[in-house]
């Protein structure tokens, strides 16, 4: 199982006016876009706080068919809008071949989440698109497995990949999952793509996202996703591991002090 495409040799990946590869990038927003009025009031924290990317899930993979299965394409005028109010460039998750290209239209990043990185038809279907991939880990995938989800992109003609490490399902269910740090080294070795932490979903544990976050930029990281809610008792999603803008505000602050980001 060889890859043909993806090979050592680093690349960098340019997104709006920002180079993914560089300097750490920051990506933060909600879980879902739940309203109007969330998702411009995040926008606009986050913007202060020098967040470079707004996420926000417009289609939520939840466990129960029960839950908050997100707002669909209306959300997606809300990422629209958002961004044209804060400059923020935008990433949402898209989960059906049938959506890319309408999203791919307004957001300046397609996600690809755990559960769908071995969606080989979503994979290729997102290849075909010149669009940049934000490719999480899947919670069960090998590197191997991970290379290759990558690889089916970049065969289809989509090389602009980021990849993300968002934890793996280990023995120990103490954490949400368990983040396997040592990934990014191996994975921006592997495939010279940048890569890109989230200690959100990685560890499910509020208390736990500011030293896994200084931990992975210590050590490499092309960047953090991170949630963050304006209200997280009020969240319609992942409300236990969300923070709120000054939380995150402290996470970025001891980034810099640290100087693992630029002032
Ligand atoms: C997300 O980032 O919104 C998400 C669902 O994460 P994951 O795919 O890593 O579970
Ligand atoms: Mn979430």
């Amino acid at each position: 199982m060889a890859i043909k495409i993806l090979n050592k040799e680093k690349k960098n990946i340019a997104v709006g006016d920002i180079v993914i590869g560089q300097d750490p990038v920051l990506i933060s927003g909600p879980c879902a876009v739940e309203s109007r009025e969330q998702l411009i009031e995040t926008a606009k924290a986050l913007k202060d706080i020098g967040v470079h990317i707004l996420r926000g899930s417009i289609f939520k993979p939840r466990t129960s068919p029960y839950d908050f299965q997100g707002l669909g394409i209306e959300g997606l005028k809300y990422l629209k809008e958002a961004s044209e109010i804060t400059g923020l460039l935008t990433i949402t998750e898209v989960m059906e071949e049938k959506y890319l290209e309408e999203v791919a239209e307004v957001v300046d990043i397609i996600q690809i989440g755990s559960r769908n990185m071995y969606n080989y038809p979503l994979l290729k279907a997102a290849g075909a698109l010149n669009k940049p991939v934000l490719l999480k880990r899947g919670m069960s995938a090998t590197i191997k497995e991970w290379t290759m989800a990558a690889e089916y992109l970049a065969a289809n003609g989509n090389e602009n990949i980021i990849l993300c490490e968002r934890g793996i399902r280990s023995f120990d269910d103490y954490t949400r999952n368990t983040l396997d740090l040592a990934a990014v080294p191996i994975m921006q070795k592997e495939t010279g793509l940048p890569v890109i932490v989230d200690p959100s979903h990685g560890t499910g544990i509020k208390s736990l996202i500011k030293p896994m976050s200084l931990a992975a930029v210590a050590g490499g990281a092309d960047g953090l996703m991170i949630e963050v809610h304006i209200r997280p008792e009020e969240a319609l999603c992942d409300g236990k591991q969300s923070l709120t803008p000054s939380e995150y505000g402290e996470i970025v602050k001891a980034l810099k002090d640290m100087n693992l980001l630029e002032r």
